[in-house]
This record gives structure tokens, sequence and C-alpha cells, in this order.
């Protein structure tokens, strides 16, 4: 069965990063992905990392979605940013918070992704897809579990059209998630948020930080293989293949890979999934 797919990256920070990232690309598209996103350091930091890499994209018949965190930002900067995005023909969004580096004040005349996303959609109208982040384990600052999810349907009502959502290993958390936003009136699609496993330091590392679960017989394995990075990569695989095959048979919309701008791991689990 097909699935429609889409690939994140993050702006390369030097030119030959640049190069490096083309390539992958170039392997990725050919697997036809649906679409292609671009990350956005929060405070408009790579900014222009960012829209050259949408830019790019752009020009090589892909469509492109950009990032776009507001915190910080004031309604004049975001206006000329939209209006840059289009004048690339870009038409989504992925429409976010962001996290300032500790030390910055907050700033800014957005609070919240949601007031984002209302902003977007009254100055733009259409012209616009836009994505909002969605946690099935629970944004790490969440009040409760369901002040998160209240806060997502808030995300919803805005104005977004759909979701990704953070990366997890427990399909149980997704369905749970997308059952209870669907009953309290949320029903954009969902679309898991798939990380592919290469390297223990690195997982362990972005989890402490988004909150993301890794269960403790994954965690277990990973540290049991220590220096032995093709056991990691093997059992990578397998794991992240039968989790996207738990999440296609249960429905899911679409995947998205963040691909941490390497194609070979995202590239055998479609291949695995026989989506390529
Ligand atoms: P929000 O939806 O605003 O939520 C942030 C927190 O505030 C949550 O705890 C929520 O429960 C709470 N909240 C929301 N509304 C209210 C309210 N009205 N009252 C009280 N509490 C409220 N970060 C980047 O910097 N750049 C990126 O490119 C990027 N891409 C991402 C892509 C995806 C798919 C995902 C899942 C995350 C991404 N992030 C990115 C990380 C994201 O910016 C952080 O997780 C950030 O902390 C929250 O952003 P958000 O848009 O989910 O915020």
């Amino acid at each position: 069965m097909g699935l429609p797919l889409s690939f994140e990256f993050f702006p390369p920070k030097t030119p030959e990063g640049a190069e490096k990232l083309r390539l992958v690309r170039e392997q990725l598209y050919t697997v036809k992905p649906e679409f292609c996103s671009v990350t956005y350091g929060a405070g408009g930091s790579t900014q222009q990392g960012t829209f050259d890499t949408v830019s790019a994209i752009q020009a090589e018949g892909v469509a492109a979605a950009s990032h776009f965190s507001c915190i910080g930002a004031t309604k004049a900067s975001v206006l000329e940013q939209l209006a840059t995005l289009k004048s690339m023909g870009v038409k989504r969004l992925v429409a976010l918070r962001g996290d300032l580096p500790s030390g910055y004040g907050l700033g800014g005349e957005f609070h919240y992704a949601s007031d984002l996303v209302a902003f977007i959609r009254s100055e733009t109208g259409s012209d616009f897809h836009i994505e909002v982040a969605a946690y099935p384990e629970v944004h790490p600052q969440a009040k409760s579990p369901d002040a998160d999810l209240q806060a997502y349907v808030t995300k919803v009502r805005a104005g977004a059209d759909s979701a990704i959502t953070q990366y997890f290993y427990n399909s149980d958390a997704y369905f749970r998630f997308v059952d209870d936003a669907y009953k309290l009136g949320a029903g954009v699609p969902v679309v898991p948020g798939i990380m592919p496993i290469t390297s223990s330091t690195q997982l362990m590392r972005f989890s402490d930080a988004s909150g993301a679960e890794i269960p403790r017989w994954i965690r277990l394995r990973l540290q049991a293989f220590g220096d032995d990075t093709a056991s990691i990569k093997a059992f990578g695989l397998d794991v992240v293949t039968d989790l996207c095959d738990q999440l296609r048979n249960g429905g899911v919309p679409a995947l998205h890979f963040y691909t941490m701008n390497q194609s070979a791991a995202t590239l055998e689990i479609v291949k695995r999934l026989q989506l390529g």
C-alpha cells in the first residue's frame, strides 16, 4: 500500500554541508517525497540558511515546507518572511513556537504556536498549508497531558491543516493521541514523525531535550551494543521499520522522516516497507 512520505532537513552551516545535503536530497528524491521540510532556528538564527535550503529544494522541482518559529518574532518580521516565502513559491509551513537558547529573553509578539497559526491564517488566507507540531508523549513544558492536548486543539482551531508529531517509539501513544484529539473535534491528519536510530548517544541526547521516550528495552539494547555501530544500525533499522509497519497498519495518513541530513537509514526503511 502506498503512503505519502516527507523528509526533514536542517540548514547546513558550511558550503561542504550544503553540497553533502544536495546529494542526500538527490538520493531521497528517488522515493518521490510529497514534500521536504527545513528546520528554522528559534529567534531567526538560521533564517538565511533555512530559506536558502528551501529555495534549493523548490528549484529542484520538489515542494518545500519552511519551518517557522515565532518566539521572539514581531508581526512585522513574520509578515516580511511570509512575503519572501510566498515569492519563492512556498505553499507549506510548519508553524512552531520554538525554543530560545537559554539567556535570550522571551520578548516578541507571539507566545504560543497557536498565536502564529491564527496570525498567518488571518493575514494570508489559504495561501499556505499550515502544519503544527503534536506531542503524543506530551510536550516537556506542558502543565499536564490534558493541558497539552488542549493546546494542540487550540492550534488546530486557529487554522492548522495538519500536524507532524514529535518522534516516538511507542505506537500506542500516537494512536491514543489521535483518538483523544479527534474526540475534542481536532480532526486534521496527524502524521507521525519518524526518527531512524543510527547512533545511541545522539538519540539519548535528543530525547532528553525533546521529552521523547526511549522505551527501556531499546535503551538497554543500545547500551549493550556499546561502540558496535554496525549492530546499533542493524537493530535501529529493525525497530523503526517495525514501528512504521504498525503505524501503516493502523492507518496513518503519511510518514515524516527526521533524516538528520542523512539518506541511508531512511531509504533502507522505506525500501523495507516497499514504499519506494
Ligand atoms: P506550542 O504549541 O506553542 O506549545 C509550547 C508549550 O506551551 C507546550 O507545553 C504547550 O502545552 C504549552 N501551551 C501552548 N498553548 C498554551 C496556552 N495557551 N497556555 C498555556 N500553555 C500553552 N523547533 C525549532 O526551533 N525549529 C524547528 O524547525 C522545529 N521543528 C519542529 C518540528 C516538529 C514536527 C516538532 C514536533 C517540533 C519542532 N521543533 C522545532 C521543536 C519545537 O519548537 C519545540 O518543541 C517547542 O518547545 C514547542 O513548539 P510548539 O510549536 O509545539 O509550541
